[in-house]
């Protein structure tokens, strides 16, 4: 930070943690308020290495490599949350760091997480912390089944998850996922997926983004469609759970939260199934139909700058290109639609390559 009120002048160097396509579109719009970027991440080939000559490629644990990173940086944020919390703590004490070690220290460990939301009677699905096929017998019996068991760290997309439907898949997935700590959780019956991108300052300035309504292939996000078809009395939950856990961790940038909306007697009740502590490839509609999106606001939250408007001035569908979709999608653009390619040179199956955001315009709106 350049002066006694923690704002951070143009001109300065914001490091990124990852050089993901989140890590680079953070990167642009931090060139666009007059900064400079540099990028450490073990991955060379990383998109977000494409946008800016400051670059670190080294190991997450790598003491050294971190520290000459911190040294060219005046404030440090991350694109994702599975890294080694000894670095993210290494490098906080070299400099600025947003979002925190602590709030990092919640939100990757789906155990802590859950923990922390159910002291601030934020409802969670039931959960039980496993460590051998005994913890995982009793909670079949006090949560019931399914199940869903997951690896407490490093998950993403799917990964590290596998739904209990029958007793007996119970050794067997256990056997697959065992190694580090588990979590089994309740499977929620969801009628739909939700989620509320959230910005908070340094001064406490908070702004929210409208809810989106989230649809998953295969566990990995396909489709985001804003405004979501939830009652307006939830979208107004959605927004003080929110509020209430950005306060909470004192955070600082942006945090995506993920609800599964339930349907009980005609109610709509909101689970928070999990909290990201970065910009959320659910925000990205935001990039199209919002004068500030969810990336320039983490950087001006970061930087402790004024937040911008979150006000949304159309419809819009983002649609994610995974894998082999991407291929010749720029021949296929439709007027209306925005689209962001990632420039990653690997296809693989599944892999988020880019998004389209298909903006419905207004009629008669000249
Ligand atoms: P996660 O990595 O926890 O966000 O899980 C990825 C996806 O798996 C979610 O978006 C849901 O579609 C599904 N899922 C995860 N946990 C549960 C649960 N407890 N009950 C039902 N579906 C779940």
């Amino acid at each position: 930070m350049n002066n006694k009120n923690n704002i951070l002048e143009q001109g300065a160097t914001i490091g990124i943690i990852g050089a993901g396509q989140l890590g680079k579109m953070l990167a642009l719009s931090a060139y666009q308020l007059g900064f400079k970027v540099a990028i450490f991440c073990p991955d060379k080939d990383g998109p977000a290495f494409d946008v800016t000559p400051l670059q670190f490629i080294a190991s997450y644990d790598d003491k050294d490599s971190l520290k000459n990173f911190a040294n060219h940086c005046d404030i440090i944020t991350y694109e994702f949350e599975n890294l080694p919390l000894n670095s993210i703590k290494f490098l906080e004490k070299i400099k600025p760091l947003a979002p925190s070690s602590f709030a990092l220290s919640i939100t990757q460990d789906r155990l802590k997480e859950k923990q922390f939301l159910a002291s601030k009677n934020i409802k969670v699905a039931k959960y039980q912390r496993i460590e051998n096929l005994t913890d995982l017998q009793k909670a079949k019996d006090n949560i019931g089944l399914p199940l869903v068991l997951k690896t407490t760290r490093m998950g993403y997309d799917g990964k590290g998850q596998r739904i209990i439907r029958e007793e007996r898949e119970i050794e067997k997935y256990f056997n697959q996922l065992s190694g580090s700590v588990l979590i089994a959780e309740q499977f929620i019956p969801f009628v739909r997926e939700i989620s509320i991108i959230i910005a908070r300052n340094k001064r406490g300035q908070v702004r929210e983004y409208d809810v989106s309504e989230n649809l998953h292939e295969n566990h990995i996000l396909k489709t985001s469609i804003v405004p979501a078809n939830i009652s307006p009395l939830s979208a107004k939950k959605a927004t003080r759970i929110a509020h209430e856990i950005v306060g909470a961790l004192d955070y600082v940038g942006v945090m995506g939260i993920e609800f599964f909306v339930v349907n009980q007697d005609g109610d709509e009740i909101l689970i928070v199934n999990e909290i990201a502590p970065r910009v959320h490839n659910s925000g990205h509609w935001t990039k199209a139909v919002c004068a500030i999106n969810q990336f320039e606001q983490h950087i001006r939250a970061i930087a402790n700058w004024p937040l911008g408007d979150p006000t949304r001035f159309a419809d819009v569908r983002m649609e994610n290109l995974l894998g082999k979709e991407i291929i010749d999608a720029h021949k296929k653009l439709q007027s209306g639609t925005n689209a962001d390619f990632y420039g990653k040179t690997e296809i693989r199956s599944g892999r988020k390559m880019g998004h389209l955001n298909h903006i419905q315009f207004a009629k008669n709106n000249i």
